[in-house]
């Protein structure tokens, strides 16, 4: 018998728009959401964007202006103004989503994510507004 028996997985596509050329976007509350239609108690849940110009940031959702520090950081780090080859015009977007990855692997404990007290999940949007994709992996009990 495979040891990859014992173990289920389960999968979620979330929609979220998002409302800003740049962005991060609190989706704490609809990946907890998507666990909860998936019946997941226990296990490991991955979240993933499947898009190269957003990301997904794990961080303080408690005070606003950290997400914005965060982006007057990045803004900082990867200029506009830099003489960029890609002719799309949006090389910022793409580097910025390379620094801060496009997934980030959480415990689950009763079902909801095993996230610290000042902790949330958030969509890192680049290049927008625009509709985006958000995958919950869902991978034990
Ligand atoms: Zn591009």
């Amino acid at each position: 018998m495979s040891p990859f028996a014992i173990i289920s997985a389960v999968i979620e596509r979330l929609k979220v728009a998002s409302d800003a050329a740049e962005q991060l976007k609190d989706i704490t509350g609809e990946v907890n959401g998507a666990l909860r239609k998936l019946g997941a108690s226990g296990g490991i849940c991955q979240v993933f964007v499947p898009h190269t110009t957003a990301g997904l940031v794990v961080n303080e959702n408690a005070d606003p202006d950290v997400c914005i520090d965060m982006l007057t950081w990045l803004e900082e780090v990867v200029p506009q103004s830099h003489p960029f080859r890609h002719a799309e015009g949006n090389s910022p977007a793409h580097i910025k989503a390379t620094l801060v990855g496009q997934s980030a692997t959480l415990p689950l404990d009763g079902g909801r994510l095993a996230l610290g007290t000042w902790q949330g999940i958030f969509l890192a949007e680049f290049d927008g507004p625009r509709q985006r994709t958000v995958i919950v992996n869902v991978v034990g009990a």
